[in-house]
């Protein structure tokens, strides 16, 4: 599977090498070493190395320049594993060997998460070495008989041996010990990095036609699933998954119709404060609940939802639910400060927005102040658009708060948090995970505590997952905190009971080094 290993070490070796003589402490000595060959053996020498050194440096240059990716006899030259046409080859050879009944074959494919966050933070030669280390990891965890593929990308794609019953809940455990295998942090210029995967697969019994292409195709689709699901979902490969431009069409009306008939509910995630323990307010999240396929998630519907151009609707029924929330906790007497709504880009772009809030807001008697409006930074970042700019500062002037959300992500300059009145940060999930343990993950998060401070502004982590993640958050000075580590997000219903049992329980936050209970 890796016999190749042995000559990429020694390019690399090579690479290293001369990285470290173009360091410039050691260009600097280039005048030195050649005086000192003048001296210690004349002119000859000094012409051989002031003519020599240069060209070792070029030659050095050449190696370093030479693509870490390159394709090697048909192998991928970082990894040294096979790559698609090959393993599409095998996997029609293998599929001819099983009868889809007592034996039976699949693929699966592993997505790395956050690659593209990695190689901003850390470079290329450091995404270089995740995926190095990522193959050799799988590479291990499998079995002898199973074969291992590099993707485009920083995606890997495995085919189990077809001698191998696979079912659906043995594939699951392979793709948790799959997981598992790359999940240790890895060492990248003095960080340690945690690497996720997002895990698809596709039992061949289940897709059209036996062949290679369509099997390594379903375990694609399924794996762009559990990346929309992710960070570390598993999907399988179901027929309907895939959806062609017709199925597209019918999924909108399908969709319009949820939104009419009340299946696109709210659910409610809290938001605690990390001085006093107490909610501080809820955030409003859109499932679908599906009459046959559950409760679905946003990633699930979000997209065919905005492209036939219902984000108004959607905004329209979330506003309803939270505001018909907001009223059930106070005549509970429960005290919930607020509730934050996540308003798109389109919604923004809407002319009428304000009124309609102003309206809906008269109606259930409620103070604009308990509205949190969240929009992305990366709305905030470009917009340029008249109408988004005059929403969002009408909004704020009528008295809502603006959240910024997913901060992080979207490079919103000072200028713009002042232009917006922005109210709070939401620090984005990927600067909160392993904040307790990963120094690079505080050093972040404490720059962007100590900007929002000076800004005058208040903040909130989410994503936060665990006790330690949520000590060290309030101890660095973060004003709020919200993530499945405290609750994952409710049904309304839930939310009584959840707010009662929270109340009773209403503890100082847990103190650094506490695990989870
Ligand atoms: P978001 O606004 O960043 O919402 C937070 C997402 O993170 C939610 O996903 C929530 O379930 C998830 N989350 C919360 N705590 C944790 C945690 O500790 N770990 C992890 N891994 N995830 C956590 P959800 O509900 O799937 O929503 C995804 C996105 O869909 C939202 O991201 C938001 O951008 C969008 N969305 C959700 N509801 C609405 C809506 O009513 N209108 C609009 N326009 N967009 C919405
Ligand atoms: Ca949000
Ligand atoms: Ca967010």
């Amino acid at each position: 599977m890796m016999r190749k290993r042995g000559k990429f070490r020694l390019l690399d070796q090579i690479a290293r090498v001369s990285e470290t003589l173009r360091r410039p402490e050691f260009v600097a000595f280039m005048p030195a070493i050649t005086l000192a060959g003048f001296w210690w053996g004349g002119e000859r020498v000094l012409i051989a190395t002031a003519l020599g050194l240069p060209m070792v440096y070029a030659l050095l240059g050449a190696v370093r320049m030479a693509p870490a990716t390159a394709v090697t006899d048909g192998r991928d030259g970082l990894t040294g594993l096979e790559l698609r046409d090959s393993f599409v080859a095998m996997l029609d050879a293998s599929l001819l060997r099983t009868d889809g009944r007592v034996t039976n074959s699949a693929c699966l494919v592993l997505r790395l998460d956050e690659a593209d966050r990695i190689a901003e933070r850390h470079g290329h030669a450091a995404r270089n070495e995740m995926l190095r280390r990522t193959a050799e990891r799988l590479a291990g965890a499998l079995r002898e008989s199973d074969r291992l593929a590099r993707l485009d990308g920083a995606s890997f794609a495995v085919a189990l041996a077809p001698s191998r019953r696979a079912d659906l809940e043995s594939m699951v455990q392979l793709s948790a010990r799959l997981q598992d295998a790359v999940a240790a942090p890895i060492s990248l210029d003095g960080t340690r990095v945690f690497v996720t995967a997002s895990v698809g697969y596709a039992l061949s019994g289940r897709v059209a036609a036996r062949t290679g292409a369509l099997l390594l195709e379903a375990a694609e689709t399924a794996a762009d699933d559990a990346l929309r699901n992710g960070p570390g979902a598993i999907r399988s490969y179901a027929p309907e998954t895939h959806r062609t431009q017709s199925d597209r069409s019918a999924f909108r009306s399908v969709i319009e119709t949820a939104l009419d008939t009340g299946q696109i509910v709210a659910h409610f995630q809290p938001q605690l404060c990390t001085d006093t323990g107490a909610v501080s307010g809820f955030e409003a999240l859109a499932r679908w609940q599906h009459p046959t396929r559950g409760i679905l998630p946003p990633s699930e519907f979000i997209t065919e939802l905005e492209a036939a151009g219902l984000s108004e609707r959607l905004g329209e029924v979330m506003l309803f639910q939270a505001l018909s929330a907001l009223s059930r906790w106070d005549s509970e007497g429960l005290d919930v400060p607020l509730v934050g709504i996540n308003f798109s880009r389109e919604e923004l772009r809407n002319p009428r927005l304000v009124d309609k809030l102003k309206w809906e807001l008269d109606r259930f008697a409620i103070v604009p102040e308990r509205i949190a409006v969240e929009v992305l930074e990366t709305v905030v970042a470009d917009a340029d658009n008249d109408t988004i700019v005059r929403n969002i500062a009408a909004l704020a002037e009528l008295g809502c708060g603006i959240d910024l959300d997913d901060f992080g992500t979207g490079h919103a300059s000072i200028t713009n948090i002042r232009r917006f009145t922005v109210r709070r940060i939401k620090i984005d999930r990927s600067f909160v995970t392993h904040v307790d343990q990963d120094r690079e993950q505080q050093a972040i998060v404490s720059a962007i505590l100590s900007m929002a401070e000076r800004l005058g502004l208040d903040t909130l982590a989410e994503g936060v997952e665990t006790p330690a993640e949520h000590a060290m958050l309030a101890q660095l000075g973060c004003g709020h905190v919200q993530g499945f580590g405290l609750a994952r997000p409710m049904p309304l219903d839930d939310t009584f009971d959840w707010m009662r049992r929270h109340g009773a329980a209403l503890a100082p936050a847990p103190q650094f080094g506490q695990r989870m209970g």
